[in-house]
């Protein structure tokens, strides 16, 4: 099973990805997991990327497609994966067309939120980190990264749904419920788990 998963910062991907993966035994792959680790890393790609991260911007789509690129033809990925955070730009759709070679997505689902649920979520969880002192606080959590998050999202990752609705690849899902009723969702679409 190859699927990609998306939608708009807050709308709990990140939980609802790591709960699809483990019930088709596919790896969880997230871009901003991988980008967040090579800045924590200090390694070239993360030196590459810290302030693009902070500032909520996107990374260049050439070099996310490497990471990507590289990441998928890695051994554990060869039956299927779910993809978290990536493809976010119409460019980056074909981008993934071309390190898929022969082989296809299964499906695409959109996690739909209206904006003030997002805006809620998302500055409730910034908060939270400011909070904490020492916590896990995100760098790109900062009230004002949010904001552009948000913008960048319906500015450059929008039309992604209308390229693979295109294509008859997307599932819209309301993701306004609890974690529990929006993974019923996804798993109705998807068609139930696999072993
Ligand atoms: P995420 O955790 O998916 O929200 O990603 C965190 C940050 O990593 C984003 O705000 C971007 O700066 C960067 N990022 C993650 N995935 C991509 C991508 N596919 N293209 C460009 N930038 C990305």
């Amino acid at each position: 099973m190859r699927i990609v998963l998306f939608g708009p910062p807050g709308a709990g991907k990140g939980t609802q990805a790591q709960r699809i993966a483990a019930a088709y035994g596919i790896p969880h792959i997230s871009t901003g997991d991988m980008l967040r680790q090579a800045v924590a890393a200090g390694s070239p790609l993360g030196l590459q990327v810290q302030e693009i991260l902070e500032r909520g911007h996107l990374v260049p789509d050439e070099l996310i497609g490497e990471v990507i690129a590289d990441r998928i033809s890695q051994p554990d990925a060869a039956g299927g994966f779910l993809l978290d955070g990536f493809p976010r730009t119409v460019p980056q759709v074909a981008i993934l067309e071309r390190a898929l070679g022969a082989k296809q997505l299964d499906r695409v689902v959109m996690l739909v939120v209206p904006d003030a649920v997002v805006e809620a979520r998302i500055l409730g969880r910034a908060q939270a980190s400011a909070g904490v002192e020492g916590g896990a606080a995100r760098a790109d959590d900062r009230i004002e990264t949010i904001r552009e998050r948000l913008r960048v999202y319906k500015q450059q990752t929008e039309p992604v749904a209308e390229v693979y609705r295109q294509k008859g690849l997307l599932a819209e899902v309301d993701g306004t419920g609890t974690i529990d009723e929006v993974f019923g969702l996804v798993i109705g679409i998807l068609g139930g788990a696999r072993g």
